[in-house]
């Protein structure tokens, strides 16, 4: 599989290049071809990391399709997180329990088989930027009811967190995903928010508020002790008003860039066997490149 590309400035395609990717829609703003390709060329790898924009209704004829190793491995964004587990033939424990996947790696025998590496980037992500975190001390408050909210779920609970409770808009979807996931999961309304941070060890936005600079999700964090860690998924911008707002109420805080990059390393190792290499600073890259596009977006 390495060859001999020298520095990696020039990428060459053989005709035994691997191909692994990440299938989503929307998909073009993806940071994961960068921190993929970044990694493929430093580890003189014959292979290329794509993004696949796949249409709302041609995922499973998509992914199905790949079957037998057309394609090594993919990772899979929104909106199809949950599809992809269900069309696996085998499945990680943390997929299994959390009912999504984010990494699907196709086998020679024509199985394919399903894995969760969000919620471990989660909780890397966690203990990189707040040392010393430790899941057991008290409930996890998880903002939102999608995919990334059941995976950081199912992840907090098997890491020892004593419960997690789910506040969401739609008070229904996280009734049927604590539901799914046991009694240690309660769901609550954004109304009821104080009552659902009391006593909580991390607090986590896992919606889509705030993406792209807007206002994240309007909390109290005056109800939530000092000690709580405040993580948030959205990494576009990377220091979020949710963020800006936990910092100044004196939390620690925790990036989404930094869960990027800790789930794309679990699935790198999955596609390519070794894990990748330490030399690059992917989140160097990964934030220069976020600074190019808010100033094209500023331009525009
Ligand atoms: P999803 O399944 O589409 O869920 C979106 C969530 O946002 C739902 O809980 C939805 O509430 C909530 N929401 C959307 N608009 C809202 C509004 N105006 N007011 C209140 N709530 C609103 O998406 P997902 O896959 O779970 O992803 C959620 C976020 O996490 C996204 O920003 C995504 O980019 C980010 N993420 C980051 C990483 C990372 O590695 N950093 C990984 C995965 C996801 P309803 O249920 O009421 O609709």
């Amino acid at each position: 599989m390495e060859d001999d590309r020298g520095d990696g400035d020039i990428m060459t395609i053989t005709g035994a290049t691997i191909v692994v990717g990440v299938a989503g829609s929307p998909v073009t703003h993806s940071l994961s071809p960068l921190i993929h390709n970044a990694w493929i060329a430093a580890a003189g790898l014959d292979a290329v990391y794509v993004a696949f924009p796949v249409p709302a209704e041609g995922f499973a004829a998509f992914a199905t399709g790949l079957r037998g190793g057309i394609v090594r491995g993919l990772n899979v964004t929104l909106p199809f997180k949950e599809i992809a587990l269900e069309l696996s033939d085998l499945a990680g424990q943390l997929a299994e329990k959390s009912g999504a996947s984010n990494l699907l790696t196709y086998g020679a025998d024509g199985r394919i088989t399903a894995r969760n590496t969000d919620g471990p980037g989660m909780l890397d992500a966690i203990a990189l930027q707040a040392p010393g975190f430790d899941p057991a001390a008290g409930p996890a408050v998880i903002l939102g009811g999608g995919g990334a909210a059941r995976g950081a779920a199912a992840a907090l609970l098997m890491a020892g967190s004593p419960a997690v409770r789910l506040v969401n808009r739609t008070r229904e979807r996280v009734l049927t995903m604590s539901r799914a996931l046991g009694p240690l999961v309660t769901g609550y309304g954004f109304e009821d928010h104080r009552i659902a941070l009391k006593d909580a060890a991390v607090i986590i936005n896992a919606t889509a508020l705030g993406l792209g600079g807007g206002p994240g999700p309007q909390i109290d964090f005056s109800a939530a002790p000092r000690e709580a860690v405040v993580m948030d998924m959205v990494y576009k911008p990377l220091d979020t008003q949710f963020l800006q707002a936990a910092r100044a109420a004196g939390h620690r805080t925790v990036d989404g860039l930094e869960m990027l990059i800790r789930q794309a390393a679990p699935s790198f190792e999955a596609f390519f066997g070794r894990p990748p290499p330490e030399e690059v600073d992917v989140r160097a890259l990964a934030l220069e490149t976020l600074a190019r596009m808010a100033r094209a977006e500023a331009a525009a």
